[in-house]
């Protein structure tokens, strides 16, 4: 099978011929920001994604995850390796907020950065992705004191994030969300009950996973106008920010799927133990609108996997076309049997 190669000529083009990039670098947004720093930017992304990701993609695919231990997933050889190599290389930080240790980069230049790791192995690209929508819906709707307690870990990429909106009975028709939150004495929340499918519910590659849920308030009005969103940590964080006692939320199970095998699709129990704490974030009953921030990030991303994938099944289709050498060139003057003998000689 060929390797994958990032095209960065057409990438780096794209940005600065096409989408205006050159004009926006001009008017001086972003002060470091330079031409030949993007350049450089996707040049190493690109030897990321080729040497260190891409190659786990098969080997993934064919081990898939595992639970262990009732409640523990095991990710493939390699992938918690390369997901700290992303980490440490602050490839997950590029378009955040400084304020919270981002890069303070247009999110143009990490839609190539992220096609890159689709391209190179989407199971193992589908982590950041979610942990990157969190973070988003976190800066745009949470508390000051949620965004100090969680942003800086998770734009670290020390801390992933999930999406948890599915349930058995509610899908598409989100107003059919069952599981709910209790109010506690300090102002946090209790939250219970199941989610299905949930995208790297659970893994090792990282010290702690937020969890963004949606629940209902005891005084929830029925429907979608009853929904509040809640930031639920694997773990809870300490004040010092270090991940501390272990929350009542816990992966049941992981599906078994057609594709994507590497990606760990979870079941995901909130409090079967007496609740899982959580903060409300954003408004109470405005939980939709706060996840909707998450979700059109999700589908910007989702979309990007659809180029992606595409890049790297032309890749490979390429590479056999010219491996495969047969038939005869037009004119060449070898004989060369007309397509019906061929389709008979085929019989
Ligand atoms: C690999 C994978 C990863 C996922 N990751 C996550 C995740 O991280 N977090 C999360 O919360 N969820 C996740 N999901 C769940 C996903 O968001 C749901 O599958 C989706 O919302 C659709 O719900 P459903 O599967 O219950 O389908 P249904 O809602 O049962 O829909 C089935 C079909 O009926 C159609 N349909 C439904 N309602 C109507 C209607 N009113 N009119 C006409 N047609 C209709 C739908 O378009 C669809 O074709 C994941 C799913 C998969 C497969």
């Amino acid at each position: 099978m060929a390797d994958y190669k990032a095209p960065t000529r057409d990438m780096a083009f794209v940005l600065k011929e096409v989408s205006g990039f050159r004009d926006m670098l001009r008017v001086g947004n972003y002060d470091e920001l330079s031409e030949d720093l993007v350049d450089a930017i996707l040049d190493e992304a690109a030897r990321f994604a080729e040497s260190v990701v891409a190659p786990l993609n098969r080997l993934g695919d064919q081990t898939g995850v595992a639970l262990v231990d009732g409640t523990q997933v095991r990710t493939p050889a390699g992938f918690a390796q390369a997901y700290r190599q992303y980490a440490e290389g602050g490839w997950g930080s590029l378009q955040f907020d400084p304020e919270y240790g981002g890069q303070g980069l247009p999110f143009s230049l990490a839609i190539p950065v992220q096609e890159m790791l689709h391209a190179a192995n989407m199971a193992w690209g589908l982590c950041p992705l979610l942990s990157q929508g969190a973070v988003e819906a976190l800066a745009e709707t949470a508390s000051a004191e949620l965004k100090q307690l969680l942003l800086p870990k998770m734009i670290a990429g020390e801390w992933t994030g999930t999406m948890n909106l599915t349930e058995p009975q509610a899908g598409s028709d989100l107003a059919r969300i069952r599981a709910t939150a209790r109010p506690t004495d300090d102002g946090r929340y209790l939250v219970s009950g199941q989610k299905i499918f949930i995208t790297w519910g659970e893994h090792d590659m990282a010290e702690n996973i937020v969890h963004l849920v949606l629940a209902r308030l005891p005084d929830a009005p029925p429907g979608v106008k009853g929904i509040s969103l809640f930031a639920v940590p694997k773990f809870i964080p300490n004040e010092d920010g270090s991940p501390g006692e272990r929350n009542d939320c816990y992966a049941v199970s992981v599906e078994h799927k057609l594709g994507i095998h590497a990606s760990p699709t979870c079941v995901m129990s909130y409090g079967d133990n007496g609740g899982a704490l959580g903060w409300l974030v954003g408004a109470p009953h405005q939980g939709l609108a706060c996840m909707f921030t998450m979700m059109n990030n999700a589908r910007l991303t989702v979309g990007l996997q659809g180029v992606a994938v595409a890049e790297a099944a032309y890749q490979q289709a390429r590479a056999y076309a010219e491996e495969r050498r047969q038939g005869s060139l037009p004119g060449s003057g070898e004989a060369s049997p007309s397509s019906a003998t061929r389709m008979c000689a085929e019989c």
